[in-house]
Order: structure tokens, then C-alpha cells, then sequence
């Protein structure tokens, strides 16, 4: 169904502009992709779910200092967040090997780095997202070189937080991919969303490979109980803000 307002339709979401300029509602949608779309999907109450926890997860960050695009949220499935000039990068970084990490390296699966891992992507589907080096992000002028430590900079405390958070909820967190934007003031902001479709999140309280997974991984490589996954991700994070 087309929808003549709104500014902006990406896979798992839909942006749409406010009275205020500096203002969008981002709504969340229940509909699944992976494989740059070669797979297409649903999951029930994923809307709701992802805007949800992305609420949550980007209140807590913002009251530990990293500003966040999130304003409030004005139904379960659409939160009001700034506009911003969004930088064409998936910011990922990683814990433990997984994904493309594995596919790439031949690193095995579950492998814990001794570090965590910053990557940059280009946010191209045309071009199928590829892996950047520090000198093609700064060829293409993605961003300038301060803004690229700044973004790695920021990335590695999101993940700091995000690791405690998580594990505070008997959740490990493997990896995940982050979007950031510039405000007016020119200042990076944290945007997109933090859920299951965006990290992936191994319940440690399950020693089996597939049974331990929490995220879009059971829709990529049909696990099955989707739903049940993001709903007890749900419930653990509600559980330990509240
Ligand atoms: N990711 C994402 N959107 C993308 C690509 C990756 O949210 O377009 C997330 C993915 O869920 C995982 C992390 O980024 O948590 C690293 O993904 P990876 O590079 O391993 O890609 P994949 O396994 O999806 O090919």
C-alpha cells in the first residue's frame, strides 16, 4: 500500500515527518528481510517489540552520556526521534565470531576476540553493503577522519554498555550494528534501532547452538520460534529496567 507522506521506507522501517522539521516518527514494521531481501518474512510483533526495546536500550545509553536520536515513543510500534544527516555506514562491532566475521576469516563460530572489533559497511544495497577499509570510507568522503574515530570511539562505549546491559539479563552480546547521524550543532547522535534484528544476542542460560539463540539469526536460518525469541528478549530487558 503506498503512503504519500511518508519521507522515507526502509525494510523494518518507515519514516515519516511531523509538523516540526527537526522531528520524525519512525514506524516500526513486523516485516522481516535478510540476505540484502533475498528472504522476506514476517514476525509477529516485531513492530512493537524492536520500538520497544530500542526505547529502553536508548534511554539507558543517553543517561550514561551517549546522546541518542530517541525522543519518546507515541504508540508501541512508532517512536518520535530527531531528524538527523544520517552517514551511509553500518557501524558493527563484535565480542565473539560470528556471521560474516566466520564466513570472511574462517574464524570458528563462538570464537570470543580478545577485543572487541569495530567495522565499518557502506550502507549500499545496490553495491550489497560491503566491508570498508579506513582509506575507502575517507576515499568516498563517508565521513572525515576525526568523525571516524569519534564513530569508533562511540561504538566502543555503545558496546561497553550494551554488554553489561545485556549480560545483567543473562544475555550474551555477539555482535551488532549501529547507524549514527550529525545534528545541526554537528555533533555525531546514535540513530536507527537497538533489537534483535540488529544484534545478535545468545541466551546463556542454553549451551546449544541453535537453542541459545535470541535473534534474527532464527529467521535467517529458519530455527523456528522467531516470536518466542524477541518475546523473551522483551521481557528480560523489561525485567531489568524496571
Ligand atoms: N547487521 C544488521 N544489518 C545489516 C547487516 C548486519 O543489523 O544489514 C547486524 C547483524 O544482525 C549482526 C551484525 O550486524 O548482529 C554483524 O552482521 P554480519 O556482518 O555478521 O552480517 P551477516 O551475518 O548478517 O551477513
Amino acid at each position: 500500500m503506498s503512503d504519500p507522506q511518508k519521507l522515507y521506507e526502509g525494510k523494518a522501517k518507515i519514516l515519516y515527518p511531523t509538523d516540526d522539521p527537526q522531528i520524525l516518527v519512525a514506524y516500526f514494521k513486523d516485516d522481516a528481510t535478510a540476505f540484502n531481501a533475498a528472504k522476506r518474512g514476517s514476525i509477529q510483533r516485531k513492530g512493537e517489540i524492536n520500538c520497544t526495546l530500542s526505547a529502553r536500550l536508548f534511554q539507558m545509553l543517553e543517561s550514561r552520556g551517549i546522546p541518542t536520536h530517541f525522543i519518546d515513543c507515541i504508540a508501541a510500534d512508532r517512536m518520535r526521534v530527531r531528524s538527523l544527516n544520517i552517514f551511509p555506514l553500518e557501524v558493527v562491532v563484535r565480542n565473539i565470531a560470528a556471521g560474516s566475521l566466520c564466513k570472511q576469516t574462517g574464524l570458528p563460530l563462538g570464537t570470543v576476540l580478545k577485543n572487541p572489533l569495530v567495522e565499518f559497511f557502506y550502507k549500499n544495497d545496490a553495491l550489497g553493503d560491503p566491508l570498508l577499509t579506513r582509506d575507502r570510507l575517507l576515499l568516498l568522503e563517508l565521513a572525515t577522519p576525526q568523525q571516524v574515530d569519534r564513530l569508533r570511539e562511540m561504538a566502543l562505549e555503545i558496546d561497553r554498555l550494551l554488554v553489561e546491559f545485556f549480560a545483567s539479563c543473562q544475555i550474551t552480546l555477539v555482535d551488532f550494528k549501529l547507524e549514527f547521524g550529525l545534528d545541526e550543532a554537528g555533533q555525531i547522535v546514535l540513530a536507527d534501532e537497538i533489537s534483535p534484528d540488529t544484534c545478535r544476542l545468545w541466551n546463556q542460560l542454553e549451551t546449544d547452538p541453535n537453542r541459545r539463540v535470541l535473534d534474527k539469526d532464527r529467521f535467517r536460518q529458519d530455527l523456528g520460534d522467531v516470536e518466542a525469541a524477541y518475546e523473551q528478549v522483551l521481557s528480560r530487558v523489561l525485567s531489568a529496567i524496571n
